[in-house]
């Protein structure tokens, strides 16, 4: 690791990266290279205007992201805030940050006021993967990863707050790599003086993480695996495709709920011969009568909504350019309750989902239990700590009268 050093120049050869030589003149072999560059707040406007800007971190704030001048508040990147929950001045760089404390700000100007409270959260594009984080870590003393790690699966890292004088101090999951070991491992604690450093095991982090209810939300990767087959030039059958679901999505008004289509058939069209993929095509989730949809969702629990950084109309925008077709079916009175004109095979991959009809009766349903539902009224809920993942075939049928 070099660490607070310049770059003075990325060696190549034959177009790729061999080295990178630094400003302090060492050569350090490379074949990638992963440059972060820091930021600054751009604190001059404030300090012209003679507000307070710390020691040039960040323009200083209160509660309800007002400077000492209440005619001039701050928000976003900029912002130097009272952390809710650990009463520290922090400034936080994120798309979350700056959206809910832009909501908070309307609603005081409005004459609505309450204090920025809303639990910090951070997503990311990686490649084929679509990392969240929620909360912050400053310190901790257990760690550890969930099982289920594997290709195509996301590990799930969860730093748990520490007892003691900052209990409550919310933990921060981070998503790993997602070619993690296939059995589950533990993570070393970090020393707490001179005693023996203990190791967790993932059950007692799960144990753990049910007593934290913030930090248990669900998190997806859609980077699902899906091999697909056609057939050559010459007829032979082969596989055309193998790589993650091109058409995922990982809700941002939602952390943790996540859908994917990895496939879709429309009405009397025949087999695709080469295997070209149609998903980029489908305009809406909900197959004409003849044709299907094959979907991949991930619900976190429905504690999650009960965050009050949970916007349901900014949600309801996302479901209706992520999930068309399915997002117009949802009861605006009865939220989750819908029903569509299909018959749905579906099969749960993974966790624990309670199935809602009319009658009021809840059916719960876990890993490997498949339900086929019939056209009927319906809702599902995750009553559980952990995020729930169903895959369902939606075929299209006409609807009843
Ligand atoms: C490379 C990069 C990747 C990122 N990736 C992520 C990510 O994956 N997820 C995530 O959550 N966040 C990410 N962020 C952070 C996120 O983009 C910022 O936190 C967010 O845009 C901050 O919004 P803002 O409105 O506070 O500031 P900005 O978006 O920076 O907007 C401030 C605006 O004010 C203008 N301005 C500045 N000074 C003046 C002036 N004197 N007069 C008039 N206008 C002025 C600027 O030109 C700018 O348009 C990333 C940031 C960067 C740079």
């Amino acid at each position: 690791m070099v660490l607070g050093g310049g770059i003075s120049e990325i060696v190549g050869r034959d177009g790729r990266v061999t080295a990178v030589r630094t400003a302090a003149g060492t050569t350090v072999p490379a074949d990638l290279v992963v440059y972060g560059v820091g930021v600054l707040p751009n604190t001059e406007l404030a300090a012209t205007a003679g507000l307070d800007i710390g020691t040039g971190t960040g323009v200083t704030v209160d509660a309800h992201l007002s400077t000492a001048d209440p005619s001039v508040s701050a928000i976003g990147d900029c912002a130097a805030f009272p952390d809710a929950r650990t009463g520290r001045r922090i400034r936080l760089e994120s798309v979350q940050n700056a959206a809910d404390q832009a909501r908070c700000l309307a609603a005081r100007l409005t004459g609505t006021p309450r204090p920025y409270t809303a639990l910090p959260w951070f997503w990311s594009h990686q490649g084929p993967l679509k990392p969240q984080i929620a909360g912050l870590s400053a310190g901790y003393d257990l760690a550890g990863r969930t099982p289920g790690s594997g290709p195509g699966r996301a590990v799930l890292r969860v730093l748990l707050s520490r007892a003691g004088p900052d209990r409550g101090r919310v933990g921060q999951p981070r998503l790993g790599p997602h070619d993690g070991p296939q059995t589950p491992r533990t993570r070393p604690l970090p020393r707490t003086g001179g005693g023996r450093r203990p190791r967790v095991r993932p059950q007692v982090l799960r144990g753990r993480a049910r007593v934290h209810r913030p930090l248990t939300y669900a998190l997806k990767e859609t980077a699902m695996r899906r091999v697909v087959t056609g057939h050559d030039a010459q007829g032979r059958s082969v596989v055309v495709s193998d790589g993650p679901v091109p058409r995922a999505h990982a809700f941002t008004t939602l952390p943790g709920f996540a859908s994917a289509l990895p496939w879709a058939t429309e009405p009397g069209e025949p087999a695709p011969r080469a295997g070209d993929d149609p998903t980029a095509e489908v305009t809406g989730f909900v197959p004409a009568p003849g044709g299907t949809r094959f979907l991949v969702l991930t619900l976190p629990p429905d504690a999650t909504m009960a965050d009050p950084s949970f916007d349901p109309v900014v949600f309801g925008r996302e479901q209706l350019a992520e999930s068309p077709g399915i997002a117009e079916s949802m009861e605006i009175e009865n939220p989750g309750m819908h029903a569509t004109p299909t018959v749905d095979y579906g099969i749960v991959l993974a966790g624990e989902v309670t199935l809602e009809l009319d009658d009021g009766a809840l059916t719960k349903l876990s890993t490997g239990d498949i339900v086929v539902q019939n056209g009927t009224r319906h809702g599902w809920r995750n009553h559980s700590d952990g995020p729930v993942t169903l895959a369902f075939v939606l075929i299209g049928v006409p609807a009843a009268n």
